[in-house]
């Protein structure tokens, strides 16, 4: 059956959720999660679903720009076998140069048939085991002593780790951080991210008042494209340093560790464009000595549940940030990651194992390429 198995239509779903509350970070603002969700149907009744959720600021989509190009996308891929995702996976990326989070809705979509055709769990698809692990949750920009009340919040709830997002000033960033940790004592690491909001100077002054204040690591403190200051600052401060907005795909991957800029990567996969690519980035971290994590935007647990079967599938990814759809108002996924506070626990069905609920998808416009 598989050998002629092929694609015959494609939906695409425009979602908008609304966030508990704003996001902000040092680039942007977000108030709403507007991914779209491809749906990529076989003739043999098998489906798989992914979803891409876009971060205008780092990766240049937004949902109308995504929406355009999916309906491009399922073009190239209609009649096609999704079973291949070596070759659709080239074409679907020589394609489109850029757009990196609609690429990875199609990935994760045909990750998701392949597992279902295979009647495999993601995981397992990908030869990794299964495996629980816990996420942070992340607190945006916000007044000093807002932001310790938070951590304080999380700390109570359960959570292992805390992440703040940084790349303010100098006595705000380190106010900050002050307060949180007089707030939830010495136990809990705190996570930074200063999503590029520093120059050099400023990097290197904040960390180092910062280096005795439990900090496990700082992401992206500087430009993305400034690679040779991310090496200056890892070697000037005692806190580690991963690369998050400086590394897309495997090339950015194999340039940051040739030149020793960070310490840690974040994968996302809708910077990588999805599975394909994130494995390739995770294959050079692992033989530079380079740690991982997967991150994530503001996603649904649709795609916060492929990410997480990535991280169960490879023992050097070792931290999860996966905590987007702790922010929106709504769930509308079935099935996928269960998360018991930050414990997330996979499902053994085939493929990523979530779904969408089909009251959700009614409401939502959708336009279908046969
Ligand atoms: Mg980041």
């Amino acid at each position: 059956m598989n050998k002629k198995l092929r694609i015959t239509s494609i939906d695409i779903y425009k979602s908008d959720i609304k966030l508990k509350e704003p996001f902000k970070i040092a680039i942007m603002e977000i108030f709403a999660s507007q991914s779209i969700f491809v749906k990529i149907n076989s003739n043999a009744g098998l489906y798989g679903f992914g979803e891409a959720n876009p971060f205008w600021g780092i990766t240049g989509e937004t949902q109308s720009i995504n929406l355009a190009g999916a309906v491009d996308l399922s073009k190239l891929l209609l009649d096609k076998n999704p079973l291949n995702i070596e070759e659709r996976m080239r074409e679907i990326n020589g394609f489109l140069v850029h757009n990196s989070t609609l690429r990875s809705a199609f990935d994760m979509a045909l990750y998701d048939l392949l597992g279902k055709a295979a009647g495999l769990p993601l995981y397992a698809l990908l030869g990794g085991g299964k495996r629980t692990f816990w996420t942070d949750n992340t607190i945006g920009i916000g007044e000093p002593d807002v932001v310790a009340q938070k951590a304080v919040e999380f700390k109570n709830q359960g959570f292992q780790a805390v992440k703040v997002k940084l790349g303010t000033t100098f006595d705000m960033d380190t106010k900050r951080i002050k307060k949180i940790r007089e707030a939830i004592g010495d136990d809990l690491p705190i996570r930074t991210d200063a999503n590029q909001g520093w120059d050099y100077n400023t990097a290197v002054n904040i960390l180092h008042a910062l280096e005795s204040m439990g900090i496990e690591y700082c992401e992206q403190p500087i430009a993305y494209w400034d690679y040779e200051n991310l090496r200056r600052i890892r070697q000037n401060t005692s806190i580690a340093i991963m690369a998050d907005e400086s590394l897309f795909d495997h090339h950015d991957a194999f340039k940051l560790a040739s030149m020793g800029c960070c310490d840690y990567f974040n994968i996302k996969l809708s910077k990588s464009g999805g599975i394909h690519t994130a494995l390739k980035i995770n294959a050079i971290a692992e033989g530079a000595g380079i740690i991982c994590m997967v991150g994530c935007m503001t996603s649904t647990r649709l795609g916060l549940t492929a990410a997480a079967h990535v991280i169960s599938a490879r023992p050097n990814i070792k931290f999860a940030d996966l905590d987007g759809h702790m922010m929106l108002k709504e769930d509308p996924i079935i099935g996928g990651a269960q998360y018991n506070v930050g414990e997330i626990n996979l499902p053994d069905t085939p493929g990523h194992g979530a779904d969408i609920d089909p009251d959700f998808l009614n409401l939502c416009e959708c336009i279908t390429i046969k």
